[in-house]
């Protein structure tokens, strides 16, 4: 038997092409579409008004998901929820909701597991496994979406699992169709791509004249301190880092996010910010302050609420514009790649769903 594709993989176009390839009329791929992406069915037996013979001939080599949804996380603190999915192939990763006030944000992985190794970070712990596919990619937001189908999802940020500009394809392919018309019409504008910095893909994504937001992880001011921390600065050093984020906001016109996680006493003190100015004073940006979400076998503390202000104040004084994210669904393990860890470390025992 040949292995069914799946339909979220696809743009429309190619969609329409399988059709057509089978003499059914182009219109029937967007029926489908409109099945799937704005009333959230997902079995192609169980859509109406579609002719059974035409369903019973797609569903010989199409399907919609692969994904299957094994843990489901309700934060008690703030309603925040996680996901961890499985895939056909045994891999795990995750995807996280989060309800704000009047914004319903799906934070989607692009990776199973993560290749850069930053020290703070549990996504990479258990090492890389592969690349997402686009279906993959498309089947957590829409599995959470179903979910959720009384709250309009307003953003999506590439922020969950792995390294979205090292699954660079895939990632964009997936934009792409989450902004098409005839599936969700998605605007780019609300879709965030989060980087650890992969200078030559930022200069990418800078030619694709797309609308989405950048956010680069910044972490550390100076090359030794961002060495340590994010291995992938031995690559692609500050000075490169920082010559890709200015040419993408001259070129795009767009204010780029540096994500600046705060850990106590590593990059928190008062020469960590005087640098942070000396770094970025002159760029089109914005700093996202992030209080270290704390995680189980790592030496790494949270910034004190006091330093994490006198940091923000030092920064803000000196012409800095700077955002406070608060760490969201603490309880549950939401940071990168902690429930996955979790999991698979409670070895051979049987994962259940919770849903
Ligand atoms: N690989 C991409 C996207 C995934 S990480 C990137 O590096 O941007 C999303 C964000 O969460 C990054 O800024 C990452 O540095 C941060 N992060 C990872 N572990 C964290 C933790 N324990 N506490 C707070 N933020 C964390």
């Amino acid at each position: 038997m040949t292995k069914q594709q799946s339909i979220l993989g696809l743009l429309p176009e190619e969609l329409t092409g399988l059709v057509k390839e089978r003499h059914f009329p182009a219109y029937r791929a967007k029926q489908i579409l409109g099945w799937i992406y704005k009333k959230n069915i997902f079995c192609l037996l169980e859509m109406p008004n579609l002719p059974q013979d035409f369903c019973k001939a797609l569903a010989g080599f199409l399907k919609v998901l692969s994904l299957t949804c094994v843990k489901k996380h309700v934060s008690a603190q703030d309603k925040t929820i996680k996901y961890v999915f499985k895939t056909e192939d045994g891999n795990f990763l995750e995807s996280v909701f989060i309800p704000q006030k009047g914004r319903f944000t799906v934070c989607l992985s692009s990776q199973a597991g993560c290749s850069f190794n930053c020290a703070f970070c549990a996504s990479g712990s258990r090492g890389y496994k592969r690349n997402l596919t686009v279906a993959e990619i498309i089947n957590q937001l829409l599995w959470i979406k179903k979910e959720h189908s009384n709250n309009k999802i307003t953003n999506i940020v590439f922020m969950g699992m792995g390294e979205p500009l090292a699954n660079y394809e895939s990632v964009l392919k997936a934009i792409k169709i989450f902004n098409h018309p005839d599936t969700l019409c998605f605007g780019a504008r609300r879709i965030t791509i989060s980087t650890c910095g992969l200078a030559p893909e930022i200069s990418r994504l800078i030619k694709e004249n797309l609308q989405v937001e950048l956010s680069i992880s910044l972490h550390a001011a100076n090359d030794k301190l961002r060495d340590k921390l994010m291995p992938v600065n031995k690559i692609y050093p500050l000075r490169d880092l920082i010559a890709a984020a200015r040419e993408y906001t001259k070129v795009t016109h767009r204010v780029v996010t540096f994500e600046y996680v705060l850990i106590s006493g590593i990059n928190d003190r008062e020469q960590d910010a005087q640098e942070l100015i000396r770094l970025l004073r002159t760029l089109k940006c914005k700093i996202n302050l992030i209080p270290f979400n704390e995680t189980e076998n790592m030496q790494f503390r949270r910034v004190s609420p006091a330093q994490l202000n006198v940091f923000k104040d030092t920064l803000m004084k000196n012409g800095l514009k700077c955002t406070l994210r608060r760490s969201r669904g603490e309880d549950i393990l939401a940071a990168c790649g902690q429930l996955r860890l979790q999991l698979e470390s409670a070895k051979n025992k049987a994962v259940t769903c919770n849903l």
